[in-house]
Protein backbone atom coordinates (compact mmCIF):
# COMPACT_ATOMS: atom_id res chain seq x y z
CA UNK A 1 0.00 0.00 0.00
CA UNK A 2 1.14 3.61 -0.78
CA UNK A 3 1.48 6.56 1.37
CA UNK A 4 0.70 8.82 -1.80
CA UNK A 5 -2.16 8.66 -3.94
CA UNK A 6 -3.90 10.82 -6.61
CA UNK A 7 -7.23 10.52 -4.76
CA UNK A 8 -8.86 8.74 -1.28
CA UNK A 9 -12.29 8.00 -1.12
CA UNK A 10 -14.14 8.03 2.30
CA UNK A 11 -16.70 5.04 2.32
CA UNK A 12 -16.93 2.02 0.42
CA UNK A 13 -20.56 1.78 -0.09
CA UNK A 14 -22.21 1.70 -3.80
CA UNK A 15 -20.91 5.71 -4.58
CA UNK A 16 -17.36 5.37 -3.11
CA UNK A 17 -16.57 1.79 -4.94
CA UNK A 18 -18.29 3.28 -8.01
CA UNK A 19 -15.47 6.30 -8.16
CA UNK A 20 -12.97 3.97 -7.47
CA UNK A 21 -13.43 1.87 -10.51
CA UNK A 22 -14.08 4.98 -12.80
CA UNK A 23 -10.28 6.34 -11.11
CA UNK A 24 -8.83 3.19 -11.39
CA UNK A 25 -10.00 2.60 -15.15
CA UNK A 26 -7.97 5.58 -15.96
CA UNK A 27 -4.77 4.58 -14.32
CA UNK A 28 -5.16 7.30 -11.46
CA UNK A 29 -4.24 5.89 -8.13
CA UNK A 30 -7.00 6.11 -5.70
CA UNK A 31 -7.24 4.30 -2.24
CA UNK A 32 -10.97 3.57 -0.76
CA UNK A 33 -11.04 3.34 3.14
CA UNK A 34 -14.06 2.37 4.87
CA UNK A 35 -15.50 -0.68 6.49
CA UNK A 36 -17.66 -1.86 3.86
CA UNK A 37 -19.58 -4.40 6.00
CA UNK A 38 -20.87 -1.13 8.06
CA UNK A 39 -22.60 0.53 4.90
CA UNK A 40 -25.98 0.77 4.16
CA UNK A 41 -26.07 -1.50 1.12
CA UNK A 42 -24.59 -4.39 2.73
CA UNK A 43 -27.48 -4.44 5.21
CA UNK A 44 -29.96 -4.95 2.57
CA UNK A 45 -30.92 -8.58 2.64
CA UNK A 46 -32.78 -8.39 -0.51
CA UNK A 47 -32.22 -5.82 -3.05
CA UNK A 48 -34.61 -6.21 -6.29
CA UNK A 49 -33.86 -2.52 -7.94
CA UNK A 50 -30.36 -2.78 -8.68
CA UNK A 51 -30.44 -2.54 -12.34
CA UNK A 52 -28.28 -5.53 -14.06
CA UNK A 53 -29.68 -8.74 -12.12
CA UNK A 54 -33.23 -10.40 -13.21
CA UNK A 55 -33.45 -12.05 -10.14
CA UNK A 56 -33.33 -10.32 -6.60
CA UNK A 57 -29.73 -10.31 -4.95
CA UNK A 58 -28.72 -9.48 -1.56
CA UNK A 59 -26.79 -6.15 -0.68
CA UNK A 60 -24.12 -7.96 0.72
CA UNK A 61 -23.33 -9.93 -2.65
CA UNK A 62 -23.69 -5.92 -4.73
CA UNK A 63 -20.51 -4.82 -2.56
CA UNK A 64 -18.47 -8.03 -2.87
CA UNK A 65 -18.92 -7.72 -7.03
CA UNK A 66 -18.52 -3.76 -6.74
CA UNK A 67 -14.96 -3.99 -4.75
CA UNK A 68 -13.84 -6.79 -7.04
CA UNK A 69 -14.37 -5.29 -10.00
CA UNK A 70 -12.90 -1.94 -8.64
CA UNK A 71 -9.43 -4.02 -7.61
CA UNK A 72 -9.68 -5.80 -11.05
CA UNK A 73 -8.66 -2.22 -12.40
CA UNK A 74 -6.27 -1.44 -10.09
CA UNK A 75 -8.17 0.46 -6.84
CA UNK A 76 -7.02 -0.07 -3.41
CA UNK A 77 -9.18 -0.68 -0.75
CA UNK A 78 -8.49 -0.39 3.56
CA UNK A 79 -10.97 -1.83 5.64
CA UNK A 80 -10.84 0.89 8.35
CA UNK A 81 -12.29 4.26 9.62
CA UNK A 82 -11.00 7.53 9.15
CA UNK A 83 -10.86 9.29 11.92
CA UNK A 84 -8.93 12.91 10.42
CA UNK A 85 -9.20 14.59 7.34
CA UNK A 86 -6.77 17.82 7.21
CA UNK A 87 -5.94 20.27 3.98
CA UNK A 88 -2.57 21.83 3.90
CA UNK A 89 -1.38 23.75 0.63
CA UNK A 90 -2.85 21.59 -2.02
CA UNK A 91 -2.76 18.27 -0.56
CA UNK A 92 -4.82 16.45 1.95
CA UNK A 93 -3.63 14.28 4.81
CA UNK A 94 -5.85 11.81 5.81
CA UNK A 95 -5.38 9.47 9.50
CA UNK A 96 -7.26 6.20 9.97
CA UNK A 97 -8.15 4.91 13.25
CA UNK A 98 -4.95 2.56 13.48
CA UNK A 99 -3.08 5.66 13.12
CA UNK A 100 -2.14 5.13 9.29
CA UNK A 101 -1.74 7.94 7.56
CA UNK A 102 -2.40 8.90 3.47
CA UNK A 103 -1.76 11.76 1.66
CA UNK A 104 -3.63 12.60 -1.25
CA UNK A 105 -4.03 15.53 -4.16
CA UNK A 106 -8.05 14.67 -3.90
CA UNK A 107 -10.97 13.47 -2.09
CA UNK A 108 -14.18 12.40 -2.48
CA UNK A 109 -16.21 11.41 0.44
CA UNK A 110 -18.74 9.01 0.42
CA UNK A 111 -20.14 8.12 4.12
CA UNK A 112 -23.05 7.80 3.30
CA UNK A 113 -25.91 8.19 5.92
CA UNK A 114 -26.15 6.44 8.80
CA UNK A 115 -30.53 5.81 9.87
CA UNK A 116 -30.99 6.77 13.66
CA UNK A 117 -31.44 3.48 15.55
CA UNK A 118 -34.57 3.73 18.16
CA UNK A 119 -32.47 1.46 20.99
CA UNK A 120 -35.98 -0.84 21.06
CA UNK A 121 -35.23 -4.33 22.74
CA UNK A 122 -34.22 -6.86 19.54
CA UNK A 123 -34.06 -3.86 17.16
CA UNK A 124 -30.89 -4.80 15.77
CA UNK A 125 -31.59 -8.85 15.31
CA UNK A 126 -34.73 -7.78 13.43
CA UNK A 127 -33.02 -5.74 10.65
CA UNK A 128 -34.24 -7.35 7.62
CA UNK A 129 -36.84 -9.24 9.34
CA UNK A 130 -39.75 -7.11 9.89
CA UNK A 131 -37.53 -4.16 10.86
CA UNK A 132 -36.66 -2.01 8.11
CA UNK A 133 -35.71 1.95 7.90
CA UNK A 134 -36.71 2.77 4.37
CA UNK A 135 -40.17 2.26 2.61
CA UNK A 136 -38.44 3.24 -1.05
CA UNK A 137 -36.30 -0.01 -0.68
CA UNK A 138 -38.75 -2.37 1.69
CA UNK A 139 -42.02 -1.14 1.32
CA UNK A 140 -42.46 -4.15 -1.32
CA UNK A 141 -42.37 -7.03 1.14
CA UNK A 142 -45.41 -5.87 3.11
CA UNK A 143 -47.58 -5.91 0.73
CA UNK A 144 -51.04 -6.17 2.56
CA UNK A 145 -49.90 -6.75 5.72
CA UNK A 146 -50.46 -4.84 9.35
CA UNK A 147 -47.31 -1.94 9.70
CA UNK A 148 -46.18 -0.32 11.95
CA UNK A 149 -44.11 3.23 11.32
CA UNK A 150 -42.06 4.39 14.22
CA UNK A 151 -41.55 8.24 14.51
CA UNK A 152 -43.01 11.78 14.99
CA UNK A 153 -41.78 14.41 12.71
CA UNK A 154 -42.57 14.71 8.39
CA UNK A 155 -39.89 11.94 7.85
CA UNK A 156 -42.51 9.34 9.28
CA UNK A 157 -45.58 10.96 8.05
CA UNK A 158 -43.81 10.70 4.50
CA UNK A 159 -42.78 7.43 4.78
CA UNK A 160 -46.55 6.49 6.07
CA UNK A 161 -48.11 7.95 2.73
CA UNK A 162 -45.04 5.91 0.56
CA UNK A 163 -46.75 2.84 2.65
CA UNK A 164 -49.92 3.77 1.27
CA UNK A 165 -48.57 2.28 -2.39
CA UNK A 166 -48.64 -1.63 -0.13
CA UNK A 167 -50.92 -1.31 2.82
CA UNK A 168 -53.63 0.19 3.74
CA UNK A 169 -52.83 -0.63 7.54
CA UNK A 170 -50.41 1.37 8.86
CA UNK A 171 -50.25 2.90 12.35
CA UNK A 172 -48.10 5.67 13.71
CA UNK A 173 -46.73 5.16 16.63
CA UNK A 174 -44.60 8.53 18.01
CA UNK A 175 -43.14 7.24 21.48
CA UNK A 176 -45.47 9.60 23.53
CA UNK A 177 -45.10 12.61 21.75
CA UNK A 178 -47.66 14.84 20.09
CA UNK A 179 -47.18 14.72 16.33
CA UNK A 180 -45.39 17.20 14.91
CA UNK A 181 -46.65 16.67 10.85
CA UNK A 182 -47.16 19.76 8.25
CA UNK A 183 -50.91 20.67 8.32
CA UNK A 184 -50.76 19.04 4.68
CA UNK A 185 -49.01 15.64 5.88
CA UNK A 186 -51.58 15.31 8.66
CA UNK A 187 -54.36 16.05 6.43
CA UNK A 188 -53.35 13.28 3.73
CA UNK A 189 -52.74 10.97 6.88
CA UNK A 190 -56.18 11.54 8.28
CA UNK A 191 -57.60 11.37 5.01
CA UNK A 192 -55.88 7.96 4.11
CA UNK A 193 -57.02 6.09 7.89
CA UNK A 194 -53.61 6.15 9.07
CA UNK A 195 -53.68 5.74 12.51
CA UNK A 196 -51.69 7.31 15.01
CA UNK A 197 -50.89 6.15 18.53
CA UNK A 198 -48.75 8.20 20.92
CA UNK A 199 -48.06 4.59 23.38
CA UNK A 200 -44.43 4.23 23.89
CA UNK A 201 -42.74 0.74 21.82
CA UNK A 202 -40.37 -1.16 24.41
CA UNK A 203 -39.67 -4.36 22.29
CA UNK A 204 -39.61 -5.97 19.19
CA UNK A 205 -41.00 -9.34 20.04
CA UNK A 206 -39.37 -11.70 17.59
CA UNK A 207 -41.76 -15.03 16.75
CA UNK A 208 -40.72 -18.73 16.06
CA UNK A 209 -39.81 -18.03 12.72
CA UNK A 210 -37.15 -15.73 13.94
CA UNK A 211 -39.24 -12.31 12.03
CA UNK A 212 -41.17 -9.72 14.16
CA UNK A 213 -44.37 -10.69 15.77
CA UNK A 214 -45.00 -8.50 18.65
CA UNK A 215 -44.92 -4.60 19.62
CA UNK A 216 -45.00 -4.78 23.02
CA UNK A 217 -45.49 -1.29 24.75
CA UNK A 218 -44.27 0.44 28.21
CA UNK A 219 -47.59 -0.41 29.79
CA UNK A 220 -47.42 -4.46 28.58
CA UNK A 221 -49.93 -4.58 26.34
CA UNK A 222 -48.67 -6.00 22.95
CA UNK A 223 -49.92 -6.00 19.63
CA UNK A 224 -49.11 -7.91 16.26
CA UNK A 225 -47.14 -6.42 13.40
CA UNK A 226 -45.68 -8.03 10.17
CA UNK A 227 -43.55 -5.03 9.54
CA UNK A 228 -41.99 -1.92 11.64
CA UNK A 229 -40.36 1.06 9.91
CA UNK A 230 -37.97 3.29 12.29
CA UNK A 231 -38.35 6.78 10.72
CA UNK A 232 -36.22 9.13 12.94
CA UNK A 233 -33.73 10.20 10.55
CA UNK A 234 -30.38 10.07 9.87
CA UNK A 235 -26.88 11.09 11.17
CA UNK A 236 -24.95 12.99 8.62
CA UNK A 237 -20.93 13.41 7.26
CA UNK A 238 -21.60 16.34 9.92
CA UNK A 239 -17.77 15.94 11.72
CA UNK A 240 -15.91 16.33 7.58
CA UNK A 241 -17.74 19.18 7.23
CA UNK A 242 -16.81 20.95 10.32
CA UNK A 243 -13.17 19.51 10.07
CA UNK A 244 -12.40 21.02 6.67
CA UNK A 245 -15.51 24.03 6.38
CA UNK A 246 -17.39 22.46 3.80
CA UNK A 247 -20.95 24.19 3.49
CA UNK A 248 -23.66 22.54 4.40
CA UNK A 249 -27.56 22.03 2.83
CA UNK A 250 -29.72 21.37 5.57
CA UNK A 251 -27.60 18.55 7.13
CA UNK A 252 -26.22 17.48 3.55
CA UNK A 253 -23.02 18.40 2.03
CA UNK A 254 -24.19 21.13 -0.56
CA UNK A 255 -22.22 20.05 -3.87
CA UNK A 256 -22.86 21.28 -7.33
CA UNK A 257 -24.15 19.35 -10.55
CA UNK A 258 -20.79 17.96 -10.79
CA UNK A 259 -20.87 17.05 -6.96
CA UNK A 260 -17.96 19.45 -6.28
CA UNK A 261 -18.23 20.63 -2.83
CA UNK A 262 -17.08 24.29 -1.89
CA UNK A 263 -13.51 23.20 -1.07
CA UNK A 264 -11.03 22.74 -3.94
CA UNK A 265 -9.93 19.22 -4.54
CA UNK A 266 -12.79 17.92 -2.50
CA UNK A 267 -16.11 16.05 -4.10
CA UNK A 268 -18.85 14.41 -2.49
CA UNK A 269 -21.82 11.62 -3.73
CA UNK A 270 -24.46 9.33 -2.93
CA UNK A 271 -26.32 9.21 0.36
CA UNK A 272 -24.27 12.62 2.27
CA UNK A 273 -25.30 14.52 -0.81
CA UNK A 274 -28.96 14.08 0.34
CA UNK A 275 -29.86 12.37 -3.00
CA UNK A 276 -32.09 9.60 -3.10
CA UNK A 277 -31.39 6.96 -0.91
CA UNK A 278 -30.96 4.32 -3.70
CA UNK A 279 -27.70 2.01 -4.46
CA UNK A 280 -28.18 3.01 -7.83
CA UNK A 281 -28.61 6.70 -7.26
CA UNK A 282 -24.95 6.61 -4.87
CA UNK A 283 -23.60 4.74 -7.84
CA UNK A 284 -24.26 7.49 -10.46
CA UNK A 285 -23.33 10.24 -7.56
CA UNK A 286 -19.76 8.47 -7.42
CA UNK A 287 -19.57 8.40 -11.35
CA UNK A 288 -20.29 12.16 -11.47
CA UNK A 289 -17.64 12.80 -8.89
CA UNK A 290 -14.90 10.79 -10.41
CA UNK A 291 -15.41 11.85 -13.75
CA UNK A 292 -14.69 15.49 -12.42
CA UNK A 293 -11.70 14.68 -10.37
CA UNK A 294 -10.18 12.79 -13.40
CA UNK A 295 -10.90 16.20 -15.38
CA UNK A 296 -9.18 18.11 -12.42
CA UNK A 297 -6.01 15.82 -11.95
CA UNK A 298 -5.30 15.50 -16.13
CA UNK A 299 -6.18 18.88 -16.48
CA UNK A 300 -8.51 18.32 -19.43
CA UNK A 301 -12.42 19.25 -20.07
CA UNK A 302 -13.05 15.46 -21.88
CA UNK A 303 -13.67 12.04 -20.77
CA UNK A 304 -14.03 9.25 -23.01
CA UNK A 305 -13.41 6.36 -20.94
CA UNK A 306 -14.90 3.89 -24.50
CA UNK A 307 -12.32 5.39 -26.83
C1 LIG B 1 -31.95 -2.04 5.31
C2 LIG B 1 -31.71 -1.24 4.05
C3 LIG B 1 -32.21 -1.72 2.85
C4 LIG B 1 -31.97 -1.01 1.67
N1 LIG B 1 -32.44 -1.51 0.51
C5 LIG B 1 -32.17 -0.88 -0.66
C6 LIG B 1 -32.62 -1.42 -1.89
O1 LIG B 1 -33.30 -2.46 -1.92
N2 LIG B 1 -32.29 -0.77 -3.03
C7 LIG B 1 -31.56 0.38 -3.02
O2 LIG B 1 -31.27 0.91 -4.10
N3 LIG B 1 -31.15 0.94 -1.86
C8 LIG B 1 -31.44 0.33 -0.68
N4 LIG B 1 -31.04 0.89 0.50
C9 LIG B 1 -30.41 2.23 0.46
C10 LIG B 1 -28.95 2.09 0.01
O3 LIG B 1 -28.34 1.11 0.81
C11 LIG B 1 -28.21 3.43 0.16
O4 LIG B 1 -28.90 4.44 -0.56
C12 LIG B 1 -26.78 3.30 -0.37
O5 LIG B 1 -26.09 2.28 0.30
C13 LIG B 1 -26.03 4.61 -0.20
O6 LIG B 1 -24.75 4.45 -0.72
P1 LIG B 1 -23.53 5.32 -0.20
O7 LIG B 1 -22.33 4.81 -0.92
O8 LIG B 1 -23.86 6.76 -0.30
O9 LIG B 1 -23.44 5.00 1.35
P2 LIG B 1 -23.28 3.61 2.15
O10 LIG B 1 -23.64 2.46 1.31
O11 LIG B 1 -23.98 3.79 3.44
O12 LIG B 1 -21.73 3.52 2.39
C14 LIG B 1 -21.07 4.45 3.21
C15 LIG B 1 -19.75 3.85 3.63
O13 LIG B 1 -18.96 4.87 4.27
C16 LIG B 1 -18.37 4.30 5.43
N5 LIG B 1 -17.97 5.37 6.33
C17 LIG B 1 -18.75 6.24 7.02
N6 LIG B 1 -17.97 7.06 7.76
C18 LIG B 1 -16.69 6.69 7.52
C19 LIG B 1 -15.44 7.14 7.99
N7 LIG B 1 -15.31 8.12 8.90
N8 LIG B 1 -14.31 6.51 7.56
C20 LIG B 1 -14.40 5.52 6.64
N9 LIG B 1 -15.56 5.05 6.16
C21 LIG B 1 -16.68 5.64 6.60
C22 LIG B 1 -19.43 3.35 5.95
O14 LIG B 1 -18.88 2.41 6.85
C23 LIG B 1 -19.89 2.71 4.62
O15 LIG B 1 -19.06 1.65 4.25
C24 LIG B 1 -31.25 0.22 1.69
C25 LIG B 1 -30.76 0.70 2.91
C26 LIG B 1 -30.99 -0.02 4.08
C27 LIG B 1 -30.43 0.50 5.37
Amino acid sequence: MKKEYDCVIVGAGPAGITASIYLARTQLSCLVIGKWKLGNLYKAHIVGNYPGFSNDVSGAFLIDEMIKQAKRFGAEFLEEEIIAVDKKGDNFFISTDTKKEFKSKTLILCPGRAYKMSNIKNEKELIGKGVSYCVTCDGFFFKNKKVALLGSKNLAAGEALELLTYTKDITIFTNGRNPEFSEVLMKEIQKNGIKIKKEKVVEFKMGDGGFLEYLVFENGDREKFDGAFIALGTTSALNFATRLGLELSDTNLKVDKNCKTNLDGVWAAGDCIGSNAQAVVSAGDGCSAAISVIKYIKGKNVYLDYE
